[in-house]
């Protein structure tokens, strides 16, 4: 086995045990993961998008303030996630940033682009990274395929070209700054599933040999959830204009998961255990691993205030409704109550199936084996 791959298994061990132990003492998991939504406006057009009815409709952002009284009232967590909408769109983003980093509440920043502004991407890791050099800042690019079905996914002629040379700009800092980090991140459905490994090959060869490529199974709350409480079930998340992949292309799609994580430099998802998973499920309609994380490790803010354990449930409470005191609003018993009526369903949602996997002694087998491959 790699070194670093020991290591990632072994960090995974010790993240569960301590988070098994937090939740006996206090029947929750600590939180670990925080969606923020900083704006619902969006420069793409997106057929995969699964908020596309919520984009530049104005919807509210929050403010500078109200993002202090979050910060000041939430435990440091691992990691948080600037998406939306596009938030490279929020001219105050190294701001949003700030509030975080300067607290000392988040160990690394992930900032979800469609790559679209790569002059800005440039100059606000330099701003960010020369300010908080010990912040983690990582960029997740979004990549839909090779240029002709990026772009057309996308929407955005040009779009292809525009976050190559945004992912290769990061990668070049890389040298210069510590925790900094950027990868691909490629949404597999129905247009771009047999240009995986070409698209792989691309940005091995243009990005660098080490390029990190992650990858998600298209979500669309009719097609890959179940079991939801009709009454909760969030209505916005899709239906998507694309569609999944067919079932008779999945076992080409899992081999082509397999081999790219044999070959990786750096391995991505928790070694593909997830996205094999995903496959599975949707295949299957049963579960794999229960989902233990929304609404426990992992919390939803969008921009107008909402919170919601998962993006497949409705909101529970509004920010506002607590004077924006996250820890109030997280151990309300409006929250209290939605964690009860999300016992049952079970999702391929990546960021909490993903981090379900982790959370399970056989997921945590299934990531030692994939790294011996
Ligand atoms: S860039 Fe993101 S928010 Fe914008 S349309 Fe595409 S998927 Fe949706
Ligand atoms: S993320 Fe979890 S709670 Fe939300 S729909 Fe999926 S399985 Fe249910």
């Amino acid at each position: 086995m790699r070194a670093s791959d020991r290591q990632i298994v072994k960090a995974a061990i010790q993240r569960l045990n301590a988070n098994n132990a937090a939740r006996k003492e206090t029947g929750l998991y600590p939180l670990e993961l925080v969606l923020l939504y900083v704006t619902m406006r969006c420069n793409a057009k997106c057929a995969h998008c699964f908020c596309r009815d919520n984009l530049n409709t104005g919807l509210p952002e929050y403010t500078i303030e109200q993002l202090e009284k979050i910060a000041e009232s939430m435990p440091r967590v691992r990691m948080i996630i600037l998406t939306g909408g596009e938030p490279m769109l929020r001219a105050d983003l190294a701001d949003v940033f700030r509030v975080f980093a300067s607290r000392g509440k988040v160990e690394t920043v992930m900032i979800n682009t469609n790559g679209l502004q790569p002059q800005k991407t440039i100059a606000l890791t330099e701003e960010l990274k020369s300010e908080f050099p010990d912040v983690g800042l990582e960029w997740q690019f979004s990549l839909d395929g090779l240029a002709a079905t990026h772009d057309r996914i996308r929407g955005v002629p040009g779009n292809f070209d525009k976050v190559i040379e945004s992912l290769s700009a990061v990668y070049s800092l890389k040298q210069r700054f510590p925790c900094l980090g950027a990868h691909a991140l490629t949404v597999i459905n129905a247009e771009n599933h047999t240009e995986l490994v070409t698209l792989n090959d691309y940005l091995r060869e243009a990005i660098h040999p080490d390029v990190v490529h992650g990858f998600e199974l298209m979500r669309d709350v009719d097609q890959t959830a179940w079991n939801i409480p009709p009454k909760i079930k969030e209505d916005n998340a899709g239906p998507s204009l694309l569609q999944l992949p067919p079932v008779e292309s999945f076992d080409q799609i899992a081999r082509d998961l397999k081999l790219l994580n044999k070959r990786a430099a750096v391995r991505a998802n928790a070694f593909h255990i997830h996205n094999l998973a995903q496959l599975e499920m949707v295949r299957t309609g049963k579960p794999q691993y229960p989902c233990v994380t929304a609404g426990e490790s992992v919390a939803v803010l969008y921009s107008d205030g909402a919170v919601a354990h998962c993006e497949f449930t409705k909101p529970f409470a509004n920010l506002a409704e607590f004077d924006f005191d996250f820890n109030a609003l997280w151990r309300s018993g409006a929250a209290e109550k939605r964690r009860a009526q999300i016992k049952r369903c079970h999702c391929t949602h990546g960021c909490f199936h993903g981090k379900s996997v982790e959370y399970s002694w056989k997921g945590i087998a299934k990531m030692a084996a994939a790294a011996l491959l």
